[in-house]
């Protein structure tokens, strides 16, 4: 498989939401244990209102879906996870811009332009116990394994490995961005939930390329 289409785009969004609400309960316990208890519960209003906006965008092209998608989570998440999720969709609708296919080096500026909005707008980088612990890893693996030539749909799944592992690591890790650094040494122990939606999404993706 070399190339990912639109209508493999809406279904991906459409796996991240049924995802987000099947551990809607897991991600808020995970927030209960570092942070405010809402992190599943946030997600699932954000996604479940995408979900109801993928229609008008059903039959345009990559860069407009994504940006939906973005627009929708600054719009309806309420907590921090909303205006970051929302900004790496809108980054990475812009740099794919009107295509109706895209390959691997798409998603790699797509996931990179992505990783520096939220870099940006969390003001924020790896090793704080957040959701960049995830995605960095993930998206660093998946880039060398693209360019070792390896296939797109085998060089996600070497993306994900990378992602959960990332999300693993950051149990021991100390928090020092987000409510979680308000617990100081006691956020150490816990995954972070952040970590663990952007885990989620990015299984959702590989499994949407693998069907
Ligand atoms: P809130 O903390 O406002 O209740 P959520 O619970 O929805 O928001 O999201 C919490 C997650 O957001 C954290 O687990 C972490 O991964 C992520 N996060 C919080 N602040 C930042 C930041 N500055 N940069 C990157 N990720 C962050
Ligand atoms: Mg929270
Ligand atoms: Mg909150």
């Amino acid at each position: 498989l070399m190339h990912i289409t639109a209508d493999r785009i809406i279904a991906f969004v459409e796996r991240v939401a049924t995802s987000i609400k099947a551990e809607r309960d897991y991600l808020t316990q995970l927030d209960a244990a570092i942070g405010d208890a809402d992190h599943g519960l946030n997600l699932d209003r954000g996604f479940s209102v995408v979900l109801t906006k993928l229609p008008t965008v059903a039959d345009k092209d990559i860069g407009t879906i994504l940006k939906a998608v973005g627009t929708t989570l600054v719009s309806t998440v309420g907590g921090a996870s909303g205006p970051l999720y929302g900004t790496a969709f809108l980054r990475a609708g812009m740099v794919i811009g009107d295509r109706q296919t895209i390959g691997a080096i798409n998603l790699i500026g797509a996931f990179e332009a992505a990783l520096e909005g939220i870099q940006s707008r969390g003001k924020s980088g790896r090793g704080e116990k957040t959701m960049i612990d995830a995605i960095a890893p993930g998206i660093e693996a998946f880039k060398a394994a693209h360019f070792r030539g390896i296939d797109l749909l085998e060089a996600l799944e070497e993306g994900l490995v990378a992602c959960e592992a990332g999300m693993q690591a950051t149990i021991p890790m100390l928090a020092t961005k987000g409510r979680a650094s308000y617990l100081g040494e006691r956020s150490i122990g816990h995954q972070d939930p952040g970590a663990t939606s952007a885990y989620l999404m990015a299984k959702a993706l590989v499994e949407t390329v693998r069907m």
